[in-house]
């Protein structure tokens, strides 16, 4: 159930299904697209023994759900947060496109209660526009990402932005240094580059989707800074 990756200098990882934007340039496949077709519920107890044996086996200290968006089972989530807690040994890297955490700040608030997680939120995009056509979501919509972060700034969470920049040109990279600035300077300084990898069904998404990325990688020739 588990799996063990070269993300993050190491990282045990599990995998969810499901997701709240449809991204042109997304990896997941039918998990993402038909997650009632997809794989069996897991109580958090058992992900949380799942992640952590792997974890234990590859003498990692972090973990993570990943390969959907894991906000989605917010009480379920809230629980494997409680045991890492508890048990004091791993740091959990959420991963996130941050649409919940910013449309309820309570969603941020409950994260403040556990000090072994620190937030990962992926922006799509460098504006209203680019994060449209790029998840099929209402422009408007860009902004929750952003608040995402203030919520958890607000709450005293362990955060940074990840911007997909694969898209976007240099008038774009400075219009969303500048947005993230403007909530905190830290947020311009820690932010992290984002881009596509061109796994064969990335390839086939983007393809469809007649949107095509000025960078992008080959998943055997991905630079080592983006590891
Ligand atoms: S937010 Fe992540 S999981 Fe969801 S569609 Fe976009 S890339 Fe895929």
């Amino acid at each position: 159930m588990a799996r063990g990756g070269r993300w993050y200098g190491g990282i045990a990882t599990a995998d969810c299904c499901g997701c709240n934007l449809r991204c042109v340039f997304c990896w997941s496949g039918a998990p993402r697209d038909h997650p009632d077709k997809i794989g069996k519920f897991y109580t958090p107890e058992q992900v949380y023994r799942a992640v952590k044996s792997c974890a234990l086996r590859r003498g990692y200290r972090q973990m993570r759900i990943s390969g959907n968006e894991p906000t989605i089972g917010r009480e379920h989530l809230l629980r494997i947060l409680e045991l890492v807690e508890s048990d004091g040994l791993f740091t959990f890297i959420l991963e996130t496109n941050g649409i919940l955490i910013g449309s309820d700040k309570s969603y941020a608030h409950e994260l403040s209660k556990f000090t072994r997680v620190h937030v990962r939120v992926s922006i799509k995009g460098t504006s209203e526009e680019e994060f449209s056509l790029l998840t099929g979501a209402m422009p408007e919509q860009f902004n929750l990402q952003l608040q995402a972060l203030k919520n958890l700034l607000d709450c005293g969470v362990s955060c940074h932005p990840a911007v997909m920049l694969s898209f976007s040109d240099r008038e774009g990279y400075e219009r969303i240094l500048h947005r993230l600035a403007d909530i905190d300077a830290s947020l311009a300084r820690e932010m992290e580059e984002e881009y596509v990898f061109m796994y064969p069904h990335v390839v086939e998404r983007l393809k469809r989707s007649g949107i095509s990325p000025r960078i992008a990688y080959e998943p055997s020739r991905i630079p080592e800074e983006l590891i």
